[in-house]
């Protein structure tokens, strides 16, 4: 895989995991380029998606890859994602990459276990806190971006605004033409007055 495509999985990967979580995997990712060109094998994963891959080595042929049933993955919440180095591969020095993410708030592995592609965004939740619907905030320096449930409000007071300010500019419209309508019956009674005052002098 060339650099370009990996950068386009590694991009199309980062859209699909938690908002939170995104601008951390993006410095993660920049910070690591030269050491370690990596690429994301796997970002957000639904349940079905992780109830087939815990099958495989157990009901199903291949060899086990994960402990995990769905739901019991910070994948299935968009807040892991599994990193491939190019430069390395799986005999990278994955510590050195762990501490390169621990730098922007990512931990290497999952719950306890050493899983070394694996890194992942908890915020000091567990994974019960995160089963019940909990999701770790924007760490500080990123708090200036707004989760997508301020986006969408944000959205929908912009539109309030535009049909807002359309219906006054209609009034107003409309305002102006009576008044241009009123100015010019005006102008017509003057010029008759005009006429018929002309008239009386002759
Ligand atoms: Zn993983």
């Amino acid at each position: 895989m060339d650099d370009i495509q990996r950068k386009q999985n590694n991009e199309n990967l980062i859209s699909g995991i938690y908002e939170t979580f995104k601008p951390m995997v993006i410095d993660f990712l920049e910070a690591s380029e030269k050491e370690f060109k990596p690429r994301i094998l796997y970002g957000y994963r639904s349940i079905q998606e992780q109830n087939e891959i815990y099958a495989q080595g157990r009901t199903k042929p291949g060899k086990i890859v994960t402990n995990a049933k769905g739901g019991q993955s910070f994948h299935n919440f968009g807040l892991a994602i599994d990193i491939y180095p190019e430069i390395g591969g799986y005999n990278a020095n994955f510590n050195r990459l762990g501490e390169i993410a621990k730098l922007f708030g990512i931990e290497h592995g999952d719950r306890g276990y050493i899983d070394l592609p694996h890194f992942q965004y908890r915020g000091g939740l567990s994974l019960q806190d995160v089963q019940q619907g909990k999701r770790p905030p924007f760490l500080d320096k990123y708090n200036n971006q707004l989760t997508k449930e301020q986006m969408e409000e944000l959205k929908k007071i912009i539109a309030d605004l535009k049909t807002n300010l359309q219906q006054q500019i209609n009034k107003i419209q409309n305002d102006i033409k009576k008044l241009y309508n009123r100015v010019s019956i005006r102008k017509d009674e003057n010029i008759k007055q005009e006429k018929e005052i002309k008239n009386l002098k002759k």
